[in-house]
C-alpha cells in the first residue's frame, strides 16, 4: 500500500435528527474526506452506521487506521460532556441515557470528545472557520431553533451544569411567544428560520394579507427561505417579521456583548442563507441598540463552514483535547 499523503487525522461526527455526517479532519482543518448517511433508529443502529462510515472514510481518503488520532462526536441534547453521556436527545427516538462517548471509543478503538452539536458548530467556526483561531467568539446557528457555541481563551463554555450557551432559550420578550422549552419570549420563538416561518403562517391564518397566502397552497410548507424572498419582494407582512427577527438578533448580540464580550459574532444556519438581507438589518440594529459607553464592539459576521461546521467541529475539539493532554 502506498503510504497516505494525510499523516494523521481525526474523525469527525455530527448526529442530526435527519443524518450522520462523518469527516477526517486534518490538524489546519482542511477536510480530507466526509460522508453522510441517513440516521438510523436508536443509538445502538447509529453506532453501527457510524463505525461502517468509518471504514468508508479509511478507504476513501487512503487513510490507514493508526493514523487517526482521535475522533469527536457532537449530538443534540441534553447531555453531560464530562460524563460521556446523552440524557436524550431532541427529534431522536431511544436515546436515553446513552453512555455515548464510552461505546462508540469501544466500537471504534479511538480516544473520543463528546459535546452538543451547537457547541461543537460553534467550535468549528472558531477553529476552521470565520472564528480564524483567534478571540473570543460566538457563533448562533439560525435553523429549527437557535444553536449556539461560545468559544472563550479557545475553549467551549460549558457552564457548571453543562448547559451554558443556550442563547436561544434566552428570553428577549417577557410576555412572548410560548416555547416548548417552558419559558416564554425566547429567541429562538422569533429569530430562527423555524420561528419565522411559524410566525409568518400564523399571520396568515389568522387573515394577514400577503402574497405567501397565494403562492404558498400549502402553509404548513412555508419555509423561512418563502419568507424572506417575500420580504425581498417588498410584501408587508414578511418585511415585518424579517424585520423583527434582525432586530430581536440585535437584541441577542448587545447582550452577548455584555455577557461574553467576543471578537466576533458569527450567524449561521438556514436565515443566514439570506446574506447580507439578514446581516445588514442586524448590524443596523445593534448600532441602536448598542450602550455608548465602549467602542469595542464585536464584528458581527456570517459563518463559512455551512453544514458543515458541526462535524469540523467534533473533528477540531478531537484535535484541541489532544493538544491540551500532550501540553
Ligand atoms: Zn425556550
Amino acid at each position: 500500500m502506498t503510504s497516505s499523503p494525510h499523516p494523521s487525522v481525526c474523525l469527525g461526527i455530527d448526529v442530526g435528527g435527519t443524518n450522520i455526517k462523518t469527516g477526517l479532519v486534518a490538524h489546519d482543518g482542511r477536510v480530507v474526506a466526509s460522508t453522510v448517511r441517513p440516521t438510523p433508529q436508536g443509538p445502538e443502529a447509529a453506532l453501527a452506521v457510524i463505525a461502517e462510515m468509518f471504514d468508508g472514510l479509511l478507504r476513501k481518503a487512503n487513510v490507514r487506521r493508526e493514523e487517526v488520532l482521535a475522533a469527536g462526536i457532537g449530538t443534540p441534547g441534553p447531555l453531560s460532556p464530562s460524563k460521556g453521556v446523552v440524557y436524550r436527545c431532541a427529534n431522536l427516538d431511544g436515546w436515553v441515557n446513552v453512555p455515548i462517548r464510552e461505546r462508540l471509543a469501544a466500537r471504534l478503538h479511538l480516544p473520543v470528545v463528546f459535546d452538543n452539536d451547537g457547541n461543537l458548530a460553534g467550535f468549528g467556526e472558531y477553529w476552521a472557520g470565520a472564528g480564524g483561531r483567534f478571540g473570543d467568539m460566538v457563533a448562533l446557528t439560525l435553523g429549527t431553533g437557535v444553536g449556539c457555541g461560545i468559544i472563550i481563551d479557545g475553549r467551549i463554555l460549558h457552564g457548571h451544569h453543562e448547559n451554558a450557551a443556550e442563547t436561544g432559550h434566552m428570553i428577549v420578550e417577557r410576555h412572548g411567544r410560548p416555547c416548548p422549552c417552558g419559558q416564554r419570549g425566547c429567541l429562538e420563538q422569533y429569530a430562527s428560520a423555524a420561528g419565522v416561518a411559524k410566525r409568518a403562517r400564523e399571520e396568515i391564518e389568522a387573515g394577514a394579507a400577503s402574497v405567501l397566502r397565494e403562492r404558498a397552497g400549502d402553509l404548513a410548507a412555508l419555509s423561512s427561505r418563502d419568507v424572506a424572498a417575500a420580504a425581498a419582494a417588498g410584501d408587508a407582512l414578511c418585511r415585518r417579521l424579517w424585520q423583527d427577527a434582525c432586530e430581536y438578533l440585535a437584541v441577542a448580540c448587545v447582550n452577548l456583548q455584555h455577557l461574553v464580550n467576543p471578537r466576533r459574532i458569527v450567524l449561521g444556519g438556514g436565515l443566514a442563507e439570506s446574506g447580507d438581507a439578514l446581516l445588514l438589518p442586524v448590524r443596523e440594529a445593534f448600532t441602536r441598540f448598542r450602550w455608548n459607553l465602549a467602542d469595542d464592539y464585536p464584528e458581527i459576521t456570517r459563518a463559512v463552514l455551512g453544514y458543515d461546521a458541526g462535524m469540523i467541529g467534533a473533528a477540531g475539539w478531537a484535535w484541541e483535547t489532544l493538544a491540551r493532554r500532550a501540553s
